[in-house]
């Protein structure tokens, strides 16, 4: 244990200081000020860790992160001994130690009546320093086995599998249709939440480890189904979940209602330095976001950044509570309110908000969403209440209402592959799909989730594929295709 008297003696969190509004809005860099600016109070906030006989952090944890012993080695300056503690359930800390919504922290045994230790900056902070300090360095198989594996997606689930299998001793090709390396962490989340630094230092590693990296290859498309099923010996399935709700609403076909992705990959895409011809942008713009989860907030601090005229975030529900209710009680992870980084910046949010219609204006485009207080029916159901309509101006629109699941009009039909009722890739309790030596992990299985859930399956999974090419597998597998998250 740390500090015995640790979480006695430091009874708040404490945390590093996000960039000043003002300054983070004019460019695309981190909202976290960096590092340099030190931390003095990181060392105290691990010692505030009470290693506690069962640590419930662990099972908040989907990839069942050690959170107790590194928390142990940090508050002893022990680095090495920390990133090796990390890495051995997480392949990629950088990641969730910046945009994992940690329901590690709500799990957290000193929550109970303190506010919880700060796992995921202590996270952060380590695989930071073990960058820092030269201590990742490539894991080089000691032997090949001869057998290869095609990863097709190259987001955090397909990069854990391929991470590991590549480790294994297989040799293993990770396909992406996009023209870099990294799905949504890449396209989908924008800078401010994670600078692209931190994949291609991570790639690089990988690629020296012996992963080969096929950007710019769409399987079903440039490269048959059935070409590729002759060339590998397995195949992983990675290819997320990227279908949007739609919103069918009177006027949705009028200029400037796009969904989400449509504005912020392009937006992504420009704060790397290619800019998309025509792309739709909120400067000078009245913007309304429909949906009020990650995606929304990720809208909402692109809209600002790029010169909005104003911002609302519309959500059809009850605005959540400040603090777990009584029917969520720790260690769940409940649902609420939140403020991400966007929500600091700027924009107004509006609950129990129903859209009615996409108003158009004389040219074609939309020029106000008319929208209605919800109703709740006696049977759960949200219906707009008659009489409470009134119209937001809005000259781009965004549908940020999740995702129904995986595209299944090309490559998934080319396979053949079963789906669930929900259109998601059917799995066994290996993840294996209904087609032989073919197997399917993250989004693509689960539906839309959290990057957390995606390495987590991506490391079940290439165990999964191991022990079908091997015959068993010593890696790890930390959680099934059906396990779910503590919720209330
Ligand atoms: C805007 C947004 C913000 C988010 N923010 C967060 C957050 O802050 N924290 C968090 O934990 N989670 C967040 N998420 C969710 C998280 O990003 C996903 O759960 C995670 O990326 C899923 O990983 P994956 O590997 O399963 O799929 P993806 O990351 O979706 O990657 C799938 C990849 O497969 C590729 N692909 C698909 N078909 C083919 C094909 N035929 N050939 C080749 N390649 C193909 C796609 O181009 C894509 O790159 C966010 C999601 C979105 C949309
Ligand atoms: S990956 Fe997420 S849940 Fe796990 S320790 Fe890190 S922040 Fe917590």
């Amino acid at each position: 244990m740390a500090d015995p008297r640790g979480f006695l003696k430091v009874r708040e969190r404490e945390l590093p200081p996000n960039r000043p509004v003002e300054v983070r809005l004019r460019d695309w860099k981190d909202t976290h000020a960096h590092r340099e600016e030190g931390q003095p109070f990181l060392k105290e906030q691990a010692g505030r860790c009470m290693d506690c006989g069962i640590p419930f952090c662990h099972q908040g944890c989907p990839l069942g992160n050690l959170i107790p012993e590194w928390n142990d080695l940090v508050w002893r300056d022990q680095w090495a001994d920390a990133i090796e503690r990390l890495h051995a359930t997480n392949n990629f800390p950088e990641f969730t130690g910046r945009v994992c919504p940690a329901p590690c922290e709500t799990s957290c045994v000193l929550g109970i009546n303190q506010p919880a230790v700060t796992i995921k900056n202590v996270e952060v902070s380590i695989i930071d320093e073990a960058f820092e300090r030269g201590l990742v360095t490539p894991q080089v198989p000691q032997r090949l086995t001869g057998s290869t594996v095609a990863v097709v997606g190259s987001g955090p689930a397909g990069l854990a599998a391929a991470q590991q299998l590549t480790r294994a001793g297989h040799t293993v090709v990770v396909y992406e249709r996009d023209d870099a390396i990294g799905g949504l962490l890449r396209y989908g989340i924008p800078d401010f939440k994670l600078e692209k630094l931190h994949i291609d230092r991570r790639l690089e590693q990988m690629e020296a480890e012996g992963t080969r990296f096929r950007p710019g290859v769409a399987i079903g498309r440039d490269i048959t189904w059935d070409a590729l099923r002759r060339r590998f010996d397995a195949v992983v399935l990675a290819t997320g979940a990227t279908v949007p709700r739609e919103l069918a609403m009177p006027g949705r076909d009028l200029g400037g209602v796009h969904f989400a992705m449509d504005f912020l990959t392009p937006a992504n895409k420009a704060a790397a330095g290619n800019p998309v011809d025509g792309a739709p942008s909120a400067a000078g713009k009245h913007v309304v976001i429909i949906g009020g989860g990650d995606t929304g907030s990720d809208c909402l601090g692109t809209s600002l950044r790029q010169g909005a005229a104003s911002v609302t975030t519309l959500a059809i529900g009850k605005k959540p509570p400040l603090e777990r209710s009584a029917s969520q009680p720790w260690p769940t992870d409940p649902i609420v309110f939140e403020v991400s980084t966007s929500h600091e910046e700027g924009g107004e949010r509006s609950y129990l908000a129903s859209t009615v219609e996409f108003v158009g204006g004389e040219d074609g485009n939309v020029r106000a969403l008319k929208v209605a207080e919800t109703e709740y029916l006696p049977d759960g159901r949200r219906v707009p209440k008659e009489g409470t309509e009134r119209e937001i101006p809005a000259d781009l629109v965004l549908i940020a209402m999740g995702f129904t699941g995986p595209e299944t009009d090309e490559l998934v039909a080319q396979t053949g592959a079963e789906l669930t009722t929900r259109g998601l890739v059917r799995r066994g309790d290996d993840y294996a799909t209904s087609l032989p030596g073919v197997y399917a992990t993250g989004d693509a299985g689960r539906g839309q989730s959290l990057i957390v859930w995606a390495i987590a399956e991506g490391r079940a999974t290439a165990a999964a594929v191991d022990a079908y090419l091997q015959g068993s597998s010593e890696l790890p597998a930390p959680v099934g295709p059906r396990t779910v998250a503590l919720r209330g």
